[in-house]
This record gives C-alpha cells, structure tokens and sequence, in this order.
C-alpha cells in the first residue's frame, strides 16, 4: 500500500472521538488536538482532546461495568480475544499503515509490530480459560485452603507512542481474558491504532463499557483523576521512569495494584569468543528496531578491546548503508524519529559524547529536509562519563566502549539505576549462565537481539518497573487471590 490517496483514505476512515460506553463521542470541552506524520510534518487527523470531565465519565462506565463482565463465561471472553486476533491478522496491513503513517517505522516492521500485538490476543485468549486456582490442606490438617482468583477490578491503561498497537494489546489482552473492564489512555502523538483496535475489538464482539478510551495532549488531566479516584483498583503503565514515578506516587492514595514497563539502558557485549557476525546481526536488531524508539534499544555496547576495531568497522558499514527516509515508501529501512524534540535530544547527547573523545565513524548529524530524521551513527572510544551512558538515547545511535574481562564489563553493564534488558555475545556456554546470575536485568538475550516474545514474561528490575506483561504471569498481574478456610472434620 503505497499509493498516497490510498493511505489518505484508510487514515481518514479511522475513528478520531472518544470511547465510552460503546460510543464514540467528542471531548466535554469541545477540543481537539493533531495528530502528524513525522515523515512528512503533515497533519494527518485532528482527535478529541479530553479532560477531567471525560475522565469521569469513563471511570463510571468502567466501574459500572465490572460486575456484570467479571461474571461472563471464561471461554466467552475468550473467544473475543481470539476474533480480534483474526481480525487484527486479516487487517495486517491496513494497521501497519496506520502505525507507520502516525508514528514514522517502515512497514516492514510495523507489520512485525501488528503480528507481535496480535499475538497477545491469541495469548490472552488461551489463557483465560486456564485460569485455575489451588486446594490443600494445612499442616495440621485442619483446615481446607481454597484459593481462587478473581479479576482485580477497573484498570488504568496507560500506553507510549513508540509501539502504539502492541503495548495496548499487551494490556487489554490479559485485562479482558482476567475479566477486568478498563479506562485506556494511549499516547496523543499516536492515537489512530489504538482507535482502530478499538473498532476490531467491538467487532469481535466486546460489550459496550468494557473498554473505554480517552486521549488527551494533557496526560496528567486524565489520568490523576483516575487513580486519586478510588475507583480503579489497577494501573498498568508503559512509558518513562519519570512519569511512572509520579503515577506511583498517585497510585498510592487507595492503594492501587501497580504494573510499571519504564524506561531501560541496556547493554550489549559483545565478548572475544563471540561469533561476529552474529554479533552485527544481533547489534542491527537491537539498536534499529524503531529506529532506536525502544525500551529495549541496546544503549551501551561493550567490546572487548580485542575486537573493538573489527566489530566497530562492520557494524559501521552496515549501519552506514542504510536507507533513511518516509516508512511508507519501498526500500526504507529507517524511519524518523517520533517529534523534534527527539532528534534534538539524540543531537544533544551526540555532541556530548563527541566533546569527551568519542570519534564518529558514520552518521553524527541530523538529516535536512522534512521530517525529524537522525542518521544512524556510530561512535567508538565512548567515554563512560558521557551523558549518553547514562540516559535513553532513543535514536539510532550506537555508542560502543572497549572493555577488558567480564568482571570489569559486568560492573559497568551494572552501573545504572535500570535493569530492562541485556544482551550478550559469547560462545562459552558456562559464561552465558554465569551472566544470567549477574547481569542485573529483567531479560537477557544470549546470541540474539531480541527478546520480545508474547510467551515470555516482559517486565524488568531496579528502576526499570514492577511486575511482568504476557507469558504465564502476564494474567496475575490483573487477577487478586483469595483464599477460603474450612474446617476440616475427617470421618471415620
Ligand atoms: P512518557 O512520556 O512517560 O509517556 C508514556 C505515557 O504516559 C503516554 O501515554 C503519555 O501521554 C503519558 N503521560 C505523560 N506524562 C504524564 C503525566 N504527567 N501523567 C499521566 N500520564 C502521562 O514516555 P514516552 O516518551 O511516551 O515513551 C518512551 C518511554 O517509554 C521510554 O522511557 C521507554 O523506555 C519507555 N518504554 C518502556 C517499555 C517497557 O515495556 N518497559 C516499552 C516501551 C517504552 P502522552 O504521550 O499523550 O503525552
Ligand atoms: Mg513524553
């Protein structure tokens, strides 16, 4: 799909109000806020633009709604999931253009994001007819302990913009297999596939007041009122340490469940052993995916000294020749970056690294034209000091320092306040291991850049968040357990 009135057209039929109750509806206010195209700077849609009032309203459906929700059939719910799951795959394309046209990523890899969300249904879908629970008895023998489970009650979804299709899935999957209904905020700058997934899930034949969505350019007017309510037991947020740190800090006033996906600074090693081409491979994955935009982009390359040179030069060259431009157009392989604000920042942190020696061995500099373009850029000799060791660079810039044994690249590789992901390079089975136990992370990718995976718990340690998204916790984290006592009398 790359006939421009075509993408016009299908960006056009998407809904642009608020949802609630079933109902797309315009903001209290009256206002409405654009949504651009960072490939191009064209507006491509104006949305509602809520408040506190719209707020409100959709908690009240939510609560409203939970009862008779968390008492439909298991296997119903399930099979929800599971048509939106179809649907989302059948509509492949036409979400990807939707994801590429309001948040810059080639195609290619939107549509990889679409399966990736879609995925969380077929997961969720499956999941909610195994939801299980325990019976025993106590030491003593006593006493039946009976323990079930029972959905945790209305939830606050909060979504970033850089994977605006699968974060919310990750969230809405679980919530509806656990029989939670919600109140949704996705990120203003990349609303449209949230608002078609809300289209596919009504289709598929979701009850009205289950899901309801409120966008808004004013984050913080939507969702405080929602968590100093008291009527929302659950958050489940993805985005910025900083952010999830004050929604926390609000969370906190009734005691709500907290789910925190924050931001990350991973490292990748690449050890003397390892094999290098899968090294590059792996490093191209782990630094491009999203043009950078990820939590769990690698943000500090460690390279044994041994093979810094080598590795630097290929790494260089692959990076060098790619493709910077439009994600709709065929052969792009790297996107824009999400607002100026971004290419600004990865500029800043760049010259930063530059003035403490680093050397520029491709890219280093914006792109002119249209659209918020970064080129990617690799620099070696990265001083530890510099700003970029320590904060999410966010772009598709790879920051490589020599290192000599794995005591020593293991204390750097720890020497952050996150703990997302890790990724390691080595073809010694036994190191592998030994780097599982002391590499503080939440996930640790060995021989690969990638770990993403709906089968797999998500989630990360220090300041990267609490709790874990998909694989077989991803449904604890929106269901409460309850246990019953009985006395327990045995007959003769
Ligand atoms: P962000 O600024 O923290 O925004 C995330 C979400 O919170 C958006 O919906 C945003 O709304 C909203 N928000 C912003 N300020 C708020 C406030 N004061 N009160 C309530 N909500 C508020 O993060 P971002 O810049 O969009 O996304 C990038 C960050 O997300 C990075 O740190 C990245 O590492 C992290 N991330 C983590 C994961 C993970 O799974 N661990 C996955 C993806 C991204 P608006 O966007 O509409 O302003
Ligand atoms: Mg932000």
């Amino acid at each position: 799909m790359t006939v421009t009135s075509e993408v016009h057209d299908l960006v056009q039929s998407v809904p642009t109000g608020l949802f609630i109750d079933g109902q797309w509806v315009d903001a209290a206010s009256g206002k409405r806020c654009d949504v651009v195209n960072p490939s191009t700077e064209e507006i491509i849609a104006t949305i509602a633009d809520g408040g506190p009032e719209d707020a409100d309203r959709a908690l009240d459906v939510a609560a409203r709604t939970q009862h008779t929700w968390a008492r439909t059939a298991p296997r119903a719910r399930s099979e929800i999931l599971r048509r939106a799951y179809d649907l989302m795959m059948q509509r492949q394309d036409e979400l990807a253009t939707i994801i590429t046209t309001e948040m810059g990523k080639p195609f290619a890899e939107a549509r990889g994001e679409v399966a990736y969300a879609a995925e969380f249904f077929r997961w969720f879908s499956e999941e909610a007819v195994r939801i299980g629970g325990d019976a025993t008895v106590s030491g003593d023998g006593r006493t039946r302990i009976i323990v079930t489970k029972a959905p945790v009650g209305p939830c606050v979804l909060v979504t970033p913009w850089n994977f605006p299709l699968a974060m919310g899935t990750r969230k809405i999957g679980p919530a509806i297999a656990a029989g939670c209904t919600m109140v949704f905020k996705p990120a203003h700058l990349t609303p449209l596939s949230s608002f078609a997934l809300v289209e596919i899930l009504q289709e598929a034949g979701l009850p009205s007041g289950v899901l309801n969505v409120v966008c808004s350019s004013d984050p913080g007017s939507v969702v405080e009122p929602w968590l100093r309510s008291g009527k929302a037991r659950k958050v489940s947020f993805t985005g910025s340490t900083a952010v999830g740190v004050r929604l926390l800090e609000q969370a906190s006033e009734h005691v709500m469940r907290s789910s925190m996906e924050l931001g990350g600074n991973a490292p990748f090693i690449v050890f003397d052993d390892a094999d290098l081409d899968a090294a590059v491979e792996g490093a191209m994955v782990a630094k491009l995916r999203n043009m950078g935009e990820a939590c769990t982009a690698a943000n500090r390359f460690f390279v044994h000294r041994g093979v810094m040179d080598e590795f630097a030069r290929r790494l260089a060259e692959r990076m060098g020749a790619l493709t910077v431009g439009d994600g709709m157009t065929d052969g792009t392989d790297v996107g824009p970056l999400i607002e100026p604000k971004a290419v600004e920042k990865v500029a800043s942190l760049v010259t930063d690294a530059v003035d403490r020696g680093a050397r520029v061995v491709c890219g280093g500099a914006p792109l002119e034209g249209d659209g918020f373009f970064y080129a990617p850029t690799v620099l070696a000799d990265v001083e530890p000091t510099s700003d970029l060791m320590s904060q999410e660079i966010f772009g598709p810039v790879a920051a490589l320092i020599p290192f000599e044994d794995e005591d020593q690249v293991v204390q750097l590789a720890n020497d952050t306040d996150w703990g997302l992901v890790g990724y390691a390079f080595t073809r010694d089975i036994d190191r592998a291991f030994r780097l599982q136990e002391s590499i503080e992370v939440g996930m640790l990718g060995i021989n690969t850049g990638l770990v993403s995976n709906p089968a797999a718990p998500f989630g990360g340690v220090k300041e990267s968040g609490l709790g874990r998204e998909g694989g077989r916790t991803g449904i604890e984290e929106f269901l409460e357990t309850r246990y019953l006592a009985m006395p327990r009398s045995i007959g003769g």
